[in-house]
């Protein structure tokens, strides 16, 4: 068994590395938290949508194992950084509108299978559910309701959709939440920090790892640890694969972007919206006003299957787009998106960035038997003192951090 005062390197501060930072502090190990970007939680954790996934979207997974871990992961969220935090946090100011569900007409999967599978969710959750459960906050007496058809003068475009269905799902509002974790680790004694350093190499040294890289301005830097856990999203499979763990299969890495816009007028009883099931799109709702649009066809604009993204994608991964890219996507989505749901026409675009999804498959989601639609095989992979996290989405950082924990010990 490791001592408790082993040191960890965890690579990459999103919100696995930032989980995981925060799990072991709480657990008493030294643990060194090391990013390229100048801060915590400047990449995918922070530029997604920042949907808790409930399982609902994962109806299409042949194995049904991807909506249970879902559940699992979106259930645990909030309690386990409120754990590892010693405090409460507020939730209440950061959840977005409950989502719908709104069937397309051409979507891959059927009313009667989609009803079937969040039935089956909704007596899940039902069976497992407790007084003390807190998702995000809530405590919902059931996941979904009944699938209700469109009819004229809804929200939605009768020729597009046919039935929507009203969930308990949410999103978080991604700018202050990840403010605030993000104050709360640079300012925590127990974590040190070590942002602006970008990791090049890792090698095994008798006794624990040799961690290689060079900081902003191109200054080699090295420090040493027992033990390695890498979150680094994108960067991951690389750092793997120079220790000997190359990818089993086939992956694909994939550049998203997504418009942040407010409504100039408010929309009375619209609620923030999956479309299903296919390459469709979403909106988030937000209090703060600052609204999530997405329109699968104008925002997922590169893909690729080598180990690590291209160096081009960096800037759009940290908020830098040229105008012809915003162009782009912001019409996209108000062609896309507004011929569904007609009153997105009227949004005010405030920003355009992007992220990468990495996931196991070599095709898309319009393929029905696509990698993408099985999110079930992640989390931790163990090799000696090496960890790799594979956090699959943003909903499972937290319950990875846990599972690496209790491996650890
Ligand atoms: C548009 C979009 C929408 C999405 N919607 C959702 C959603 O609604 N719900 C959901 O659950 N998931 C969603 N996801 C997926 C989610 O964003 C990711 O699963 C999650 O953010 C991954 O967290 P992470 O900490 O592993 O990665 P990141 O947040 O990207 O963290 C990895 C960190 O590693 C650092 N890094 C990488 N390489 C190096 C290196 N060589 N040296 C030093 N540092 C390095 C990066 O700077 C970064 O800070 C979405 C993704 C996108 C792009």
């Amino acid at each position: 068994m490791k001592h408790r005062t082993t040191r960890v390197a965890v690579l990459g501060a999103g919100l696995q590395g930032s989980s995981v930072a925060l799990a072991l502090a709480h657990a008493g190990y030294a643990v060194t938290l090391l990013d390229r970007a100048p801060g915590p939680l400047y990449r995918s954790s922070l530029r997604n949508e920042g949907k808790i996934h409930l399982g609902f979207v994962y109806c299409n997974d042949p194995d049904r194992k991807t909506p249970p871990l879902m559940l699992r992961c979106a259930l645990e969220f909030a309690p386990l950084l409120e754990r590892w935090l010693g405090h409460a946090l507020p939730w209440a100011e950061w959840r977005s509108a409950p989502f719908q569900y709104a069937l397309m007409r051409e979507s891959m999967v059927n009313l009667f299978d989609i009803q079937q599978a969040f039935h089956r969710l909704d007596a899940d959750y039902r069976a497992m559910r407790d007084s003390s459960m807190s998702y995000l906050g809530v405590n919902p007496d059931r996941l979904c309701g009944e699938a209700i058809p469109v009819l004229e003068g809804s929200h939605f475009s009768c020729a597009r959709v046919s039935h929507t269905i009203t969930t308990s799902e949410l999103a978080l509002d991604l700018t202050p939440f990840c403010a605030a974790v993000r104050q709360i680790l640079i300012h925590d004694q127990r974590i040190d920090g070590r942002y602006g350093v970008d990791v090049r190499e890792v090698k095994r040294r008798h006794g624990g790892f040799e961690i290689c890289g060079h900081t902003r301005d191109g200054a080699q830097w090295t420090t040493e640890a027992e033990v390695v856990v890498n979150c680094l999203w994108e960067g991951r499979l690389l750092v793997d694969d120079m220790l000997g763990y190359a990818p089993s299969r086939p992956h694909l890495h994939r550049l998203k972007y997504r418009l942040i816009g407010s409504m100039k007028k408010s929309v009375p009883g619209l609620m923030s919206c999956t479309l299903i099931l296919g390459a469709f799109g979403d909106l988030v709702l937000n209090k703060s006003g600052r609204h999530y649009f997405s329109w699968h066809p104008g925002c997922m604009l590169e893909s690729t299957n080598r180990i690590a993204p291209p160096d081009s994608w960096q800037a759009a991964c940290d908020g830098v787009v040229t105008d012809e890219i915003r162009q782009k996507v912001t019409a996209a989505i108000m062609h896309g998106l507004g011929d569904v749901i007609p009153s997105v026409t009227s949004v005010q675009p405030l920003a355009v960035d992007a992220g990468v999804i990495c996931a196991w498959g070599e095709t898309d989601i319009v393929d029905p038997s696509s990698g993408l639609h099985r999110r079930h095989d992640i989390g931790v992979h163990e090799h000696d003192g090496y960890y790799s996290i594979d956090s699959g989405k943003f909903t499972c950082a937290p319950a990875f951090a846990r599972d690496l924990v209790q491996l650890l010990k």
